[in-house]
């Protein structure tokens, strides 16, 4: 295996600028909470973290996430302040009434390169995973009004039991309203994120398969906690086909909604996973591999993040693939290599097997 890509530094930086957020999601991974926290790293104290991240060779994408980023009035500065020293910035706005065409003009002109917003169902099943009446058509006038503000749009849809059959539905919704980026985020039991919420390890399967095929209509597809897709695409890819009854009613929902498909597939071959081209930091500072994985590594107000980053025995193992388990032995570890937030939560061990996988039955 050559040199790892992401050895040096990361790909993508998440920062959670607060925890404060309107809405009160059932699988939320802040656990938001109503209003800001003192202890939220300060304006100066931001720009100060953005200093330290030029010091990476490859300047990481900010995503800048919440809670709800909106809700600090001085996200518009800050963005300025990370775009004008060459970092990429992506902002995770929640859909409320902060989120206007005015405010999204003003994100745009502040270098604001890409938003995501998130949509987990139809109608009903969005609001009541939003909890919030009315949230659903807000949202889509969100997502229109975002592509109509000239800002590379993604649409973030979390699976749960409550919505893996609509998949197919939403993706076409999407299509139709002109997005381009469709990331899907397979759950992690932490924060609000409830065990009743989770798939089954079939299930899981199944939905890989189902995106595997959506891959191929043009829309970039992405995943969040699911690296075994990208066995899924090389099992496909060498012709290995996967047959299930939940598979079956996804494909043939899929084809009656969108026809045959067209392009090649959008899949990414490589990936990153929490530690390897992935780091996240919570509203006070505090450095951790990833935003589902509770492992505290660092402080921004007091170590060197990429000193943090490179030298942290538990990234440079997860980097190494020094598994445990099946993971550990899996021919698929430098494709994949699990959800290291998802063996944690389940096994307590960060280097453990990934139970979403069905490898790990
Ligand atoms: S066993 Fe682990 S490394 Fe192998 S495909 Fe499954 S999750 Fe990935």
């Amino acid at each position: 295996m050559s040199k790892n890509p992401y050895n040096d530094g990361p790909l993508i930086v998440f920062w959670e600028t607060t925890k404060a957020c309107e809405l009160k999601c059932i699988h939320c991974r802040a656990s938001a909470i109503e209003s800001r926290s003192p202890e939220e790293l300060t304006t100066e104290e931001a720009k100060r973290l953005f200093n330290q991240l030029t010091k990476f060779a490859r300047p990481p994408v900010v995503i800048m996430t919440g809670g709800n980023p909106l809700i600090r009035d001085d996200i518009n500065e800050l963005i300025k302040s990370a775009s004008y020293l060459g970092l990429p910035v992506a902002i995770s706005p929640a859909v409320s009434a902060r989120l206007n065409p005015d405010a999204l003009i003003k994100l745009k002109n502040s270098g604001a390169k890409f938003m995501s917003i998130s949509l987990d169902g139809l109608s009903s099943t969005h609001e009541t995973i939003r909890n919030v009446n009315g949230v659903y058509q807000e949202t889509i006038k969100a997502i229109n009004n975002a592509i109509k503000a000239g800002i590379i749009l993604q649409v973030n849809t979390a699976v749960m039991k409550v919505n893996y059959l609509e998949l197919p539905k939403i993706f076409k919704l999407i299509y139709d309203m002109g997005v381009k980026v469709w990331e899907i985020f397979f759950l992690i039991q932490t924060g609000r994120g409830s065990e009743l919420l989770d798939l089954t390890q079939e299930e899981y399967e199944a939905v890989c398969n189902f995106l595997y095929d959506a891959s191929y209509y043009n829309i970039q597809i992405r995943t969040i906690e699911c690296p075994f897709i990208r066995r899924v695409l090389k099992e496909r890819g060498e012709g290995k086909s996967y047959a299930s009854p939940i598979y079956k009613r996804l494909h043939e929902d899929l084809i009656e909604l969108m026809g045959k498909p067209s392009s090649s597939s959008t899949l990414g071959k490589s990936g990153t996973l929490d530690g390897d081209g992935i780091i996240f930091i919570d509203h006070k500072g505090v450095i951790y591999p990833g935003g589902f994985l509770p492992l505290p590594i660092g402080d921004v107000r007091h170590d060197d993040i990429a000193k943090v980053y490179r030298e942290s025995p538990l990234l440079k193992n997860i980097r190494a693939r020094a598994f445990n388990g099946n993971c550990g032995s899996c021919k698929f570890k430098w494709e994949c290599g699990g959800s290291r937030a998802r063996a944690f939560a389940y096994f307590g061990d960060p280097l453990g097997s990934d139970p979403a996988c069905i490898l790990n039955a």
